[in-house]
């Protein structure tokens, strides 16, 4: 079996696009100055205005850095948890949402997703809502594993219905040509949750969490003080002056999923499903994800298979979008296993 390194990986998600090595040489000579004998700063005051700019974030709400979104989504969890308390997600979904609520010991309860398109039927949701009363819902927009994005109006009226906080977890907005983040200034119980690792900064490890002041200084009494460390503060305020890279890349990553869709469109053997996140998943009809899977690994090419993992995903396996030369590996390997 090949080994990890020299697999072509589409398993995770990750950007698989590297930098100018101009640019690489670059930041090194940035990272050279950094005095790694000193605490980063606790608040990452100029990244936090970096990124403010940068996202072109909306005035008035104010960020809360993570060591990834995963740190963030421990602390929002850990701040809402309580005896009785219900964190309540749609399913399949985000591996790390029924993790955390087990550790913070908050009651998880999957919201089941429609099994054609995994879609959420507005009123069987909305009746979930008031029997549940959860105290946290996470939103993934577009969804992990599925790949889709929800009907806005549906999301709009859980977040007005939700008794608690509801929490959107854009990790794929960079693909997916939409945002809740216009709609912080109309409620008082949402926050937008994003991270950098989709669009090709995995390794750094920054998440960051944009709602209202009174919410954010909450959490914040739960971050723990060092969470960004300084190499990550000063490369990722060294790779958002050149957020135009990120944005270009994440394009063609865009254009590239829909000529993959249409490959896998074309086989007879299995069902895929329109995505707009970097990944597509999709369902294998004769033959076992499993096997499927481990062929793959065999011809050099890992991906995930999710049999089993949650309900709803039968013989269904995700594949990352790569560069075309590793979507094309992809392809001709799962056409002559199939
Ligand atoms: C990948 C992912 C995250 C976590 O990303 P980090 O690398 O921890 O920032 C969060 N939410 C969803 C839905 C994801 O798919």
């Amino acid at each position: 079996m090949p080994s990890s390194r020299e697999l072509i990986k589409l398993d995770a998600m990750e950007n698989p696009y590297g930098w100018p090595d101009e640019v690489i040489a670059e930041w090194l000579s940035v990272l050279k100055h950094v005095d790694i004998n000193r605490y980063p700063d606790a608040d990452c005051i100029s990244l936090r205005e970096n990124l403010h700019s940068v996202m072109q974030l909306p005035s008035g709400m104010d960020v809360l850095l993570g060591n990834g979104s995963d740190d963030l989504i421990q602390i929002i969890a850990m701040a809402l948890a309580g005896p009785g308390r219900v964190f309540m997600t749609p399913e399949p979904g985000f591996v790390m949402y029924r993790q955390i609520s087990r550790i913070v010991n908050l009651q998880y309860q999957g919201l089941p997703l429609e099994p054609g398109d995994f879609s959420l039927e507005r009123d069987k949701t909305l009746a979930a809502i008031r029997q549940y009363q959860p105290s946290l819902v996470f939103i993934a927009c577009p969804n992990n594993p599925t790949g889709n994005l929800f009907d806005r109006e549906t999301v709009t009226t859980i977040i007005q219905e939700a008794p608690g906080l509801v929490v959107i977890d854009e990790a794929y907005h960079a693909f997916a040509g939409d945002t809740f983040m216009d709609c912080l200034s109309l409620f008082d119980n949402l926050l937008v949750l994003r991270t950098l690792s989709k669009s090709g900064l995995a390794g750094l490890r920054l998440g960051y969490l944009v709602g209202p002041p009174a919410w954010i200084n909450e959490l914040n009494k739960i971050r723990l003080p060092y969470n960004i460390n300084v190499l990550t503060q000063k490369s990722v305020a060294f790779f958002l002056d050149r957020y135009d890279l990120l944005v270009r890349q994440a394009e063609k990553i865009c254009q590239d999923r829909e000529i993959l869709f249409r490959q896998l469109q074309d086989m007879d053997s299995l069902t895929v499903w329109p995505s707009r996140a970097n990944f597509l998943l999709f369902r294998c009809h004769d033959r076992d994800a499993a096997s499927v899977h481990e062929e793959l690994i065999q011809q050099g090419i890992l991906i995930k298979n999710l049999h089993g993992s949650q309900p709803g995903l039968d013989q269904c396996l995700r594949v990352t979008v790569g560069t075309p030369r590793e979507n094309e590996c992809f392809v001709s390997a799962l056409s002559g296993l199939l």
